[in-house]
C-alpha cells in the first residue's frame, strides 16, 4: 500500500509491521534525465516490490532531497547536510513505527546517501523502537552494478522502462559526448575531486546510449527480486539486540 495514495482508514486496516521508505535526491542527471531521477527510481523499486511481495507492505512517501552537495554547480540541484538527512530519516522511521510499521527497509536511489543511511539505520536499530536497514537498488542488480556511472547506462535504462516520458531521447547523443568515463579523479586509490563538475562537463558519467529500455526492465526485475528477498529476511529476523557479554 502506497501511503500517499491511501486514506488513513485504509492504512488502518493493513496488518503488517513492514514498511519501505524510498529516499533519493534532487540533483542534475545530465541534459537528458530529470533532476528527480534518484527518488523517482527508488519509489518505482519500492512500489514494484510491494506489489511482488507475498504479504502487506506499506510504502512511505519518498524523501526527495538528500546528500547531493557534490552536484551543487549544476542548476536545480538541492541538498541537505548528512546531519539533517539522518535526522529526517530517523524521525520519519519513528513515526512509521508509531503505527506498528516498525521493520523498515530504506530504499535508496542515490550513492551520496549511502554512508549516512548506514549510520542512521544502525542508530535507529540500536536506540529506537524500530529495526531499519538500507537497500540501494543499483547495488543489488548483479553484474550490471559495475556500469553504474551517473545518469549513465543504468539510470537511463531504468528511467526508459519506468518513466520513459521523462527521458529526452533527442539529447542522449549530447549526453554521451559530454560524459566522463569514471567517477572522480583517482591518484593512489584516493579521489582528489569533491564536486562532480571537476570531472564531468555535463554531469554525466558513463555512456547513456548503453541503457536500453530492455535493460531497464531487467534492472527493475533484479532490484525487486533482491528487495523481496531482503523483506522476507527482515520480516522473520529476531531484532532484539544481543545482551552485553
Ligand atoms: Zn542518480
Amino acid at each position: 500500500m502506497n501511503l500517499s495514495r491511501a486514506t488513513w482508514t485504509d492504512a488502518d486496516e493493513i496488518e503488517t509491521n513492514l514498511a519501505l521508505l524510498p529516499v533519493g535526491s534532487t540533483e542534475q542527471h545530465g541534459p537528458h534525465a530529470p533532476l528527480g531521477t534518484d527518488w523517482l527510481n527508488a519509489e518505482a523499486v519500492a512500489d514494484a516490490t510491494a506489489e511482488a511481495y507475498d504479504g502487506d507492505v506499506v510504502v512511505a512517501p519518498p524523501v526527495p532531497v538528500g546528500v547531493s552537495e557534490e552536484h551543487r554547480q549544476f542548476t536545480g540541484t538541492l541538498w541537505v547536510t548528512e546531519e539533517t538527512f539522518r535526522r529526517y530519516v530517523r524521525e520519519t522511521v519513528a513515526s512509521l513505527a508509531e503505527h506498528g510499521w516498525n521493520r523498515v527497509v530504506i530504499v535508496n536511489g542515490h550513492g551520496g546517501n549511502v554512508a549516512a543511511l548506514r549510520e542512521v539505520a544502525g542508530k535507529i536499530t540500536r536506540h529506537d523502537e524500530a529495526y531499519a536497514v538500507p537497500f540501494t537498488w543499483f547495488e543489488a542488480v548483479g553484474d550490471h552494478r559495475s556500469d553504474m556511472g551517473h545518469a549513465g547506462p543504468l539510470e537511463t535504462a531504468f528511467l526508459r522502462h519506468t518513466r520513459g516520458e521523462l527521458v529526452h531521447e533527442d539529447r542522449i547523443e549530447l549526453a554521451r559526448e559530454g560524459a566522463s568515463d569514471g567517477w572522480g579523479e583517482w591518484v593512489s586509490y584516493t579521489n582528489l575531486a569533491y564536486d562532480s563538475a571537476e570531472f564531468t562537463e555535463n554531469g554525466v558519467v558513463g555512456d547513456p546510449t548503453e541503457g536500453s529500455e530492455e535493460r531497464g526492465e531487467e534492472l527493475l526485475e533484479l532490484a525487486v527480486q533482491s528487495l523481496v528477498k531482503l523483506l522476507s529476511a527482515v520480516a522473520s529476523r529476531n531484532v532484539r539486540r544481543p545482551k552485553h557479554r
